[in-house]
């Protein structure tokens, strides 16, 4: 087994991890590198291993930083199948194609400037077509099913908690007599969230992969945020203020209006 981290080493974004194992290669997540502009752009576009190579990809859940990607995946020559399970699948076919409609418009402002500066005009990411191309390659699944994703190798998605459709995913590859087991956690819940299950308990394996975002916080418990919140918003309604939250689109967002409702 060789497994190589292509993004989110060193930093939370662009999600990557290339794993080979017996002789096929399989692609954990594609997700975005999402920094300054510039950097992005040249980080994002060119994809760090043989396409033509790859057997399969496998998706844990639909935040950008996992998924991104796939669409300049595909535009690549990428033709095989994506797994993932079916909410991930779901949120992907809104996301997918609105986040190559922001790389359109994106293109469209930065070359109104090239323009003027006399340089030749630059070319998006990839498209909304590209997003919409990609959307065929997804097989969704359930959870707990283990599905067989190329030979001698299958993968199990297990509920991660974190948001709609989130899985931890145990890759088991046969080489010989002996199955290893990969322990993908992807990105993880806490228990106890208003919207989503607690995740389930990993299942063992001989080799663990953790999303380490933040390792090395302690989280106040999730049971004081509603009080927290309302405090907050309390003390800024009686001064006659206004609350602006900046918080991310899928997940977070949702659990913020569930609170306020
Ligand atoms: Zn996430």
């Amino acid at each position: 087994m060789r497994l190589t981290f292509f993004g989110a080493a060193g930093t939370v974004t662009g999600s990557m991890h290339y794993l080979r194992v017996g002789r096929k290669d399989i692609l954990l997540e594609c997700g975005l590198y999402q920094g300054k502009r510039k950097e992005s752009y040249r980080r994002n576009r060119k994809l760090p291993f043989d396409i033509r190579r790859l057997d399969a990809v496998v998706l844990s859940h639909a935040h950008i930083d996992h998924s991104g990607n796939l669409p300049n995946l595909v535009k690549n020559g990428y033709d095989g199948p994506i797994y993932a399970t079916h909410a991930t699948r779901d949120l992907c076919a809104s996301m997918l194609p609105d986040s190559g409609r922001i790389h359109e418009y994106d293109v469209k402002y930065v070359n109104k400037r090239r323009k003027r500066q006399g340089k030749p005009p630059m070319e998006p990411l990839y498209t909304e077509a590209d997003a919409l191309r990609t959307l065929d390659h997804f097989v969704g699944t359930g959870y707990a099913r283990p599905i067989r994703i190329a030979r001698g190798i299958t993968v199990t998605f297990f509920d991660a908690g974190h948001i709609l459709g989130s899985a931890m995913v145990l890759v088991e590859a046969r080489e010989g007599d002996r199955t290893e087991r990969i322990l993908f956690s992807g990105d993880l819940g806490q228990p106890n969230l208003p919207i989503v299950r607690d995740p389930t308990p990993m299942p063992p394996a001989d080799t663990l992969l953790i999303e380490s975002t933040y390792g090395n916080r302690e989280h106040p418990p999730v049971e004081d945020i509603k009080a927290r919140l309302a405090a907050v918003v309390n003390q800024v309604a009686s001064r006659g203020g206004r609350i602006i939250i900046p918080a991310f689109a899928v997940g977070r967002t949702q659990e913020i209006v569930l609170h306020l409702h």
